[in-house]
Order: structure tokens, then sequence, then C-alpha cells
């Protein structure tokens, strides 16, 4: 069966290009029955930190991205990169190199001035030096001809092996480079499927020497193009949010994000809001698009407030309480219940969880509370009365719900022979001090009984 697997390097946050990456894995590996797996790429450990692989972890569990099985890490199986290196000299596909910073500076010039990439006098030395003074382990590769990358995305891509250097399998400190360890570990993890960035394309030639050398079967690639900024520009800090964190914090859903990320590169005909099942259904990694896919704010908005119309409204209630607790909201005690009432009222429309906090401030204002000056200038004689006699309709009535108030408003309209203009207004600055609200009926909807005809008190006293 089909495995893939995600290979994150851990030296910063999850980044959207590495979600995106994660989440074509994910897809096709479900989309085939297959398996997802999870390679923590810590070889190089004075850049991987333990806070980095905490955030990765966060990132894909939070985006639903978890793995099948124990996620591995790569520095763990240093002593099995080694073991293969030895096998590759064996064969005579490796060789020993003690060329020092200084020689390998002038083989860097000659290499370019001759416009082949370099190689090592040691490749051929008649006789091998010293073993105990310090010295790399490089890839011996093929002379002449060429290699071939059958990319399911790129296309069959062709390199010729002199632009190919010997590249270098274990430093002079015995650590295994990074393509060395991508083949042994894909190898050893029956990785069927190297799906990832297209920067990576370069590196595939070079890997599939390693696998040929080895007599592995070579996997299939898919290098995908990158994801770049609404500018064209590749994705960088002035665009705004990277980090899959940031994404959450400004409040973006997983599911949301997810339906966009599999859009970026990829696509099922016209359909733009779409579930997982779908998805992962549609997904065949050889239809993702060979050109760079552009970040848009607005659809990505556009597709997140679809899934939240779709949430479960206890969920978003307490995604809202969570988001408003972060910022350090002056909350009610009975926020949490309050919420619960007023997200399915508020939420179509709302683009992300921040704006449906919005949304639903006016419900969980805390009585009394300062009225805008509007409001208080509304509130003449009249208006007054005729409000306390729509109170003590709203305090009779036995149906507290949507549309039972909507009528109970319309038909108090009637019976005061006057239009909503002359109380609406009013109401409505009563019963949210100002605040972006929806309409009167689920404003007092969402408020309840009590806590509207509180809020009435309160303005009329
Ligand atoms: N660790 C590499 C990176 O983070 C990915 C290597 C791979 O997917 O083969 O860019």
């Amino acid at each position: 069966g089909v495995v893939t697997r995600f290979a994150p390097s851990p030296t910063g946050f999850l980044h959207i290009g590495g979600a995106r990456t994660a989440l074509f894995n994910w897809l096709y590996a479900r989309h085939t029955g297959g398996k997802f797996l999870l390679r923590v790429e810590d070889t190089d450990r004075e850049r991987s930190t333990e806070a980095a692989v905490a955030a990765i972890f966060e990132g894909l569990d939070w985006l639903g991205l978890t793995s099948d099985e124990e996620p591995v890490f790569q520095h763990t199986r240093a002593p099995r990169h080694a073991e293969v290196v030895q096998q590759l000299l064996e064969r005579g596909r490796a060789y020993r190199c003690w060329m020092s910073v200084e020689e390998l500076e002038v083989a860097r010039e000659k290499a370019r001035a001759e416009g082949h990439a370099i190689r090592s006098p040691w490749r051929d030395a008649p006789e091998p030096g010293d073993p105990a003074l310090p010295h790399v382990i490089r890839f011996k590769g093929p002379a002449d001809g060429e290699t071939l990358v059958d990319d399911l995305v790129k296309g069959p891509v062709t390199f010729r092996n002199t632009d190919l250097d010997d590249l270098v399998l274990l430093r002079a400190d015995g650590a295994p480079t990074y393509n060395l360890a991508v083949v042994v570990d894909d190898h050893d993890m029956g990785v069927t499927h190297v799906i990832r960035g297209d920067d990576h394309l370069n590196n595939a030639a070079r890997q599939t020497l390693i696998y040929q050398a080895m007599d592995w079967a070579l996997p299939a690639f898919a290098h995908i193009p990158l994801i770049h900024g609404p500018d064209g520009a590749k994705l960088s800090k002035r665009h705004g949010a990277q980090a899959v964190g940031e994404f959450a914090d400004m409040g973006y859903i997983p599911e949301g994000l997810r339906n966009y990320l599999a859009r970026l590169g990829w696509g099922h005909g016209d359909d733009e809001v779409f579930n997982d099942a779908q998805a992962i259904s549609w997904f065949d990694v050889k239809d993702v698009v060979k050109a760079p896919a552009r970040l848009d704010w607005a659809k990505l908005n556009h597709i997140n407030s679809q899934h939240l119309r779709l949430a479960d409204d206890a969920r978003l209630a307490d995604l809202v309480l969570k988001a408003l607790i972060a910022q350090g909201a002056n909350l009610p005690a009975d926020a949490a219940t309050r919420l619960l009432a007023v997200v399915p009222q508020v939420k179509e429309g709302a683009k992300t969880i921040l704006e449906l906090a919005e949304h639903c401030a006016f419900a969980l204002k805390i009585r009394p509370f300062a009225l805008e000056e509007k409001t208080t200038k509304q509130l003449v004689a009249e208006t007054v009365e005729r409000l306390a006699r729509l109170r003590d309709r709203l305090a009779q009535t036995p149906d507290w719900e949507v549309e039972a108030l909507g009528s109970l408003l319309k038909s108090f309209a009637e019976s005061e022979s006057v239009g909503f203009g002359k109380f609406g207004p009013s109401l409505r600055g009563i019963l949210t001090g100002g605040s972006q609200a929806p309409d009167l009926n689920k404003i007092m909807a969402a408020l309840g009984r009590d806590e509207s005809l509180g809020r009435l008190d309160d303005a009329l006293a």
C-alpha cells in the first residue's frame, strides 16, 4: 500500500507551506487507504529545538493531521545511517575524502570555471589517506550520463550527472547529512510516495543516485510548488501570518484552513467549500498544479466563514470564550451560557472566531451598562411609555424564541399604530448598548427573557 510522510526540520514553527505539504501527504494516504507517517528531521542538533518540535506537533494536531504511527526522530537513527554509508563504501559507491577547507575552495573555483560539479581528488586516489585524520565520506556519483526524476507533478526532469557533485554522506564528526538520512529513512519506513516542496527537486536527483547505488526501489516523487504571497512573491514575513498557530490565533478553524490549504495548488473543478470526506475521495497528487499558488485572504475568509456556519454551536461558543479570555476581556460569570445562546443567532457571516466574538459582544455586556448618546436622546417620554408597554407584552409572552418574538414585535407595532422606526432603534440601543447585533428578535432570543427585560428596566428606570 501507499506510505507517505511529512518530514519537517524542527528549526522553527509549523509554516503554512509545511502544513499544506503535510495535508497533501495526509490526503493522499487517506485517499489510497495507505499510511501517513511523521519524521522529525532533527539531525542538525545545533538548529533543532525542543520548542520547535512541540510547535510542529501542536500545529499538526490542531490541523488534525496526525501520524498513523509513532513519529520517527531522525537523529536516533544515526547508527543506521552510518551502517548504510559503510555499505556504500563496500560497494565502491562512496569514498573517504581528506580535502581541507582551502582545497575545497580551490576545487570549487576549478569546477565553476570548467562548468561541472566539484570532484574531490580523493575520488580516484591510488593511495587512501590516513583514516585517523579528520575526513568526510562522499558519495561516488556516476562520472557521466543523466539522472531522471520522473516527478508526479513536474513530469520527467533530467539532470546531468556531471552537474551533481559527490555529496558528503557523513561529516568529519560522523554526523549523517540530510540527503543520506532522508533516503535511508524513507527506505526503512517503507515510504512509497515522497510528496514535498519543489525546493527539494534537485535533492531528488541526488537521492535517486543513492537509491540506485543501494539497489533500493525508488519511491514516487511529487514536488509541489511553494505557496506565494498575494503579490506573487515567495511567502515571507511581510505577507503577514505564516505560522499555523498565527492562523489559529486569528480565528481560523482547522477544517476551514484545511479546506483552504487543499485548494492551494490543487482543486476539484469549481468546488470551493468541501469537507474532509470529499477532499479525501477527490484528492490525487498527480492533479497538483505546477505553478506556485498564491495566498488569497479573501478566499480563505470566505471558506472559513462557510465552515463556521457548519460548525457545532457549542464548539464555536467554546472557541469564542477562549479567544475572549485570551484577549483579557471582562466577562460575566455566565459567559459560557450566554455564548451558547448567542452564537447560533450571529454566526452567519462571521469570517473568523474573532469576528464571531465581536458579533457576540452585545450579549456579554454586564448590566447596567452605559447607553449611547444617540439612544438616550431617543428616550423621550412618548418612547419610554411605549417601551414600557412593550416590556409588559414581552414579560407575558409564553414563547421566547426568534419567530414568536418577531411576530410579537410586529403585532406590537400594529397595536401602537406606529412604524418600527418609532421604537426599534431605541430598543436596539437599550438591548445592545450600541454594539453590532442582529435583528431585534434574534437579539432578544439570544439574551433570554430575564436579561432582555433587565436591560429594558435599566434604561426605563
Ligand atoms: N526536512 C526537510 C524540510 O523540512 C524535508 C525533507 C523531505 O521532505 O524530504 O525541508
